[in-house]
């Protein structure tokens, strides 16, 4: 199951999250440690699909994520963080290699 396309209709923002660059903002429903929620809207990364495979840090051309310790989390201990959302350039690269598909990313 893929990230939700319609997120921003079908949620709404919880929280807000700030770690190693501006704040950006979580759509819930976020119940941790095992529901995290929707992290990012540009650059959106559902953390309840997130396995931590990395492969987004690494071909991010303007390191633009973060990892994010999620001790508990049945999915993995660890999420990719859209930490540096603002720097997106929008080349898509981390949403054609994610292999579960938990990332949407929207250019403006
Ligand atoms: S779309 Fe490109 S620039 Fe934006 S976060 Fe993904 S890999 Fe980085």
């Amino acid at each position: 199951m893929p990230i939700d396309s319609d997120f921003k209709t079908n949620r709404q923002v919880a929280t807000k999250h700030e770690y190693k660059g501006p704040a950006h903002d979580v759509w819930g429903p976020v119940e941790a440690p095992a529901k995290l929620g929707i992290h990012g809207t540009a650059v959106a990364v559902d953390w309840d699909l997130c396995t931590a495979d990395g492969s987004c840090i690494s071909v991010c051309p303007v390191n633009l994520y973060e990892w994010f310790d999620t001790p508990g989390h049945p999915a993995s201990a660890k999420k990719s963080d859209p930490a540096r959302e603002p720097d997106c350039i929008f080349c898509m690269a981390c949403v054609n290699v994610c292999p579960v598909q938990a990332i949407k990313v929207t250019a403006p």
